[in-house]
Protein backbone atom coordinates (compact mmCIF):
# COMPACT_ATOMS: atom_id res chain seq x y z
CA UNK A 1 0.00 0.00 0.00
CA UNK A 2 1.52 4.12 -0.94
CA UNK A 3 0.85 6.58 1.29
CA UNK A 4 0.32 10.05 -0.11
CA UNK A 5 3.21 12.21 1.17
CA UNK A 6 2.71 15.09 3.35
CA UNK A 7 5.30 17.91 3.88
CA UNK A 8 5.77 20.06 7.15
CA UNK A 9 3.93 23.19 5.20
CA UNK A 10 1.17 20.46 4.55
CA UNK A 11 -2.39 22.04 6.31
CA UNK A 12 -2.84 20.19 9.36
CA UNK A 13 -6.01 18.54 8.07
CA UNK A 14 -3.94 16.99 5.59
CA UNK A 15 -1.59 15.84 7.93
CA UNK A 16 -4.19 14.69 10.01
CA UNK A 17 -5.49 12.63 7.32
CA UNK A 18 -2.17 11.19 6.92
CA UNK A 19 -1.51 10.15 10.53
CA UNK A 20 -5.14 8.47 10.59
CA UNK A 21 -4.46 6.58 7.14
CA UNK A 22 -0.59 5.57 8.26
CA UNK A 23 -2.08 4.14 12.02
CA UNK A 24 -5.00 2.25 10.20
CA UNK A 25 -2.89 0.82 7.46
CA UNK A 26 0.13 0.13 9.64
CA UNK A 27 -1.10 -0.32 13.37
CA UNK A 28 -0.09 -3.77 13.54
CA UNK A 29 3.05 -3.79 12.43
CA UNK A 30 3.76 -0.81 14.70
CA UNK A 31 2.68 -2.77 17.14
CA UNK A 32 4.62 -5.89 17.00
CA UNK A 33 7.92 -3.90 16.74
CA UNK A 34 9.66 -4.14 20.35
CA UNK A 35 11.39 -0.98 19.90
CA UNK A 36 8.02 0.98 18.90
CA UNK A 37 6.10 -0.82 21.96
CA UNK A 38 9.00 0.04 24.68
CA UNK A 39 9.39 3.51 23.16
CA UNK A 40 5.64 4.05 23.26
CA UNK A 41 5.94 2.56 27.31
CA UNK A 42 8.69 5.08 27.66
CA UNK A 43 6.85 8.07 26.52
CA UNK A 44 3.84 7.47 28.69
CA UNK A 45 5.86 7.37 31.63
CA UNK A 46 7.91 10.38 31.26
CA UNK A 47 4.70 13.08 30.09
CA UNK A 48 3.04 10.94 33.01
CA UNK A 49 6.13 12.13 35.22
CA UNK A 50 6.71 15.57 33.96
CA UNK A 51 2.52 16.76 33.64
CA UNK A 52 2.38 15.27 37.56
CA UNK A 53 5.46 17.57 38.44
CA UNK A 54 4.01 20.68 36.55
CA UNK A 55 0.67 20.53 38.73
CA UNK A 56 3.09 19.76 41.60
CA UNK A 57 4.72 23.26 41.05
CA UNK A 58 2.05 25.05 40.11
CA UNK A 59 2.36 25.64 36.65
CA UNK A 60 -0.61 23.92 35.41
CA UNK A 61 -2.93 26.08 37.56
CA UNK A 62 -1.25 29.43 36.59
CA UNK A 63 -1.76 28.34 32.97
CA UNK A 64 -5.59 27.47 33.92
CA UNK A 65 -6.07 31.28 34.98
CA UNK A 66 -4.57 32.45 31.53
CA UNK A 67 -7.87 29.95 30.04
CA UNK A 68 -10.71 30.90 32.38
CA UNK A 69 -9.64 35.11 34.08
CA UNK A 70 -7.12 36.23 31.31
CA UNK A 71 -8.88 35.48 27.70
CA UNK A 72 -7.08 32.40 26.57
CA UNK A 73 -4.53 30.56 26.60
CA UNK A 74 -0.96 31.55 24.67
CA UNK A 75 -1.77 28.36 22.52
CA UNK A 76 -2.32 30.85 19.85
CA UNK A 77 -3.41 29.51 15.81
CA UNK A 78 -0.55 28.69 13.72
CA UNK A 79 1.30 27.11 16.11
CA UNK A 80 -0.20 23.67 14.97
CA UNK A 81 1.65 23.94 12.12
CA UNK A 82 4.90 23.17 13.77
CA UNK A 83 3.55 19.40 14.19
CA UNK A 84 4.37 17.18 11.23
CA UNK A 85 2.92 14.03 10.57
CA UNK A 86 5.06 11.72 12.27
CA UNK A 87 4.11 12.98 15.51
CA UNK A 88 0.42 13.06 15.10
CA UNK A 89 1.29 9.38 14.06
CA UNK A 90 2.74 9.14 17.32
CA UNK A 91 -0.49 10.03 19.11
CA UNK A 92 -2.79 7.99 17.35
CA UNK A 93 -0.66 4.97 18.88
CA UNK A 94 -0.57 6.71 22.22
CA UNK A 95 -4.22 6.17 21.92
CA UNK A 96 -4.90 9.74 21.30
CA UNK A 97 -7.85 10.60 19.25
CA UNK A 98 -6.95 13.83 16.96
CA UNK A 99 -9.50 16.39 16.28
CA UNK A 100 -11.89 16.63 12.79
CA UNK A 101 -12.01 20.50 13.64
CA UNK A 102 -10.60 23.99 15.35
CA UNK A 103 -12.68 24.77 18.19
CA UNK A 104 -11.99 28.88 18.00
CA UNK A 105 -10.23 30.34 15.23
CA UNK A 106 -7.79 32.44 17.36
CA UNK A 107 -6.80 29.79 18.99
CA UNK A 108 -4.51 26.20 18.05
CA UNK A 109 -5.86 23.36 15.72
CA UNK A 110 -5.40 21.21 19.15
CA UNK A 111 -6.78 23.56 21.58
CA UNK A 112 -9.91 22.04 23.05
CA UNK A 113 -12.14 23.29 25.66
CA UNK A 114 -10.11 21.81 28.91
CA UNK A 115 -6.82 22.82 27.15
CA UNK A 116 -4.68 20.75 24.87
CA UNK A 117 -6.25 17.70 23.05
CA UNK A 118 -2.91 16.31 21.93
CA UNK A 119 -1.21 13.38 24.35
CA UNK A 120 2.34 13.78 22.98
CA UNK A 121 3.62 17.30 21.62
CA UNK A 122 5.73 19.31 19.85
CA UNK A 123 9.01 20.45 21.98
CA UNK A 124 7.82 24.35 21.47
CA UNK A 125 5.01 22.87 23.70
CA UNK A 126 6.93 20.89 26.00
CA UNK A 127 9.43 24.15 26.62
CA UNK A 128 7.43 26.87 26.51
CA UNK A 129 7.93 29.02 29.70
CA UNK A 130 6.16 32.06 29.53
CA UNK A 131 7.44 35.51 31.79
CA UNK A 132 4.16 34.90 34.13
CA UNK A 133 5.47 31.30 35.11
CA UNK A 134 9.37 32.46 35.42
CA UNK A 135 8.30 35.44 37.53
CA UNK A 136 5.64 33.21 39.73
CA UNK A 137 7.81 29.79 40.17
CA UNK A 138 11.14 29.16 42.08
CA UNK A 139 13.76 28.58 39.97
CA UNK A 140 15.09 25.73 41.52
CA UNK A 141 11.49 24.12 40.50
CA UNK A 142 11.36 24.98 37.01
CA UNK A 143 14.15 23.10 37.27
CA UNK A 144 13.93 20.04 38.37
CA UNK A 145 10.61 20.28 35.79
CA UNK A 146 12.98 20.55 33.18
CA UNK A 147 15.01 17.68 33.68
CA UNK A 148 11.48 15.27 33.54
CA UNK A 149 10.64 17.59 30.39
CA UNK A 150 13.97 17.19 28.66
CA UNK A 151 13.04 13.14 29.34
CA UNK A 152 9.99 13.80 27.44
CA UNK A 153 11.85 14.93 24.44
CA UNK A 154 14.45 12.00 24.44
CA UNK A 155 11.94 9.66 24.86
CA UNK A 156 9.60 11.63 21.85
CA UNK A 157 12.49 12.20 19.79
CA UNK A 158 13.92 8.06 20.13
CA UNK A 159 9.87 6.92 19.55
CA UNK A 160 9.80 9.16 16.43
CA UNK A 161 12.93 7.88 14.95
CA UNK A 162 11.90 4.04 15.57
CA UNK A 163 8.26 4.65 13.77
CA UNK A 164 9.87 6.66 11.01
CA UNK A 165 11.94 3.11 10.48
CA UNK A 166 9.76 0.80 10.81
CA UNK A 167 6.98 2.77 7.98
CA UNK A 168 9.52 3.52 5.51
CA UNK A 169 11.17 -0.41 5.74
CA UNK A 170 7.09 -1.21 5.33
CA UNK A 171 7.10 1.29 2.33
CA UNK A 172 9.67 0.03 0.83
CA UNK A 173 12.25 3.46 1.71
CA UNK A 174 15.84 3.73 2.26
CA UNK A 175 16.56 3.60 5.90
CA UNK A 176 17.49 7.36 6.60
CA UNK A 177 18.28 6.79 10.25
CA UNK A 178 22.46 6.53 9.52
CA UNK A 179 22.56 10.15 9.38
CA UNK A 180 21.96 9.34 13.38
CA UNK A 181 24.52 11.89 14.64
CA UNK A 182 22.91 14.66 12.80
CA UNK A 183 19.36 14.87 14.02
CA UNK A 184 18.22 16.14 17.31
CA UNK A 185 15.51 16.43 19.36
CA UNK A 186 14.63 19.54 17.72
CA UNK A 187 14.00 18.03 14.39
CA UNK A 188 10.97 17.13 16.81
CA UNK A 189 10.36 21.16 16.62
CA UNK A 190 10.52 23.42 19.31
CA UNK A 191 7.55 25.12 23.32
CA UNK A 192 3.74 26.64 24.55
CA UNK A 193 1.54 25.17 27.23
CA UNK A 194 -2.18 24.19 28.95
CA UNK A 195 -2.27 20.57 30.26
S1 LIG B 1 2.32 29.36 29.45
FE1 LIG B 1 0.66 30.32 28.33
S2 LIG B 1 -1.21 29.61 29.33
FE2 LIG B 1 0.51 29.22 30.74
S3 LIG B 1 0.61 31.02 32.07
FE3 LIG B 1 2.01 31.37 30.34
S4 LIG B 1 0.79 32.51 28.83
FE4 LIG B 1 -0.64 31.56 30.29
S1 LIG C 1 0.10 22.80 23.89
FE1 LIG C 1 -1.40 21.84 22.53
S2 LIG C 1 -2.93 23.42 22.18
FE2 LIG C 1 -1.08 24.44 22.94
S3 LIG C 1 0.07 25.04 21.10
FE3 LIG C 1 0.81 23.04 21.76
S4 LIG C 1 -0.39 21.60 20.59
FE4 LIG C 1 -1.45 23.52 20.48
Amino acid sequence: MSIHEIFLSSPIEEKIVWAETSYQAFKDHFLKDKAVLDGLEEVKNAIYVSRRKMREIGIAGICTECEEQEGGSCCGAGLENRFDGWLLLINLLLDQELPRTRRDEKSCFFLGEAGCLLYARHVICINYLCKKITRRVDPKKINSLQEKEGQEVKHLFLLNERVKRVLKALMGEPDRLSDNGKRTARDLGQGCRIL
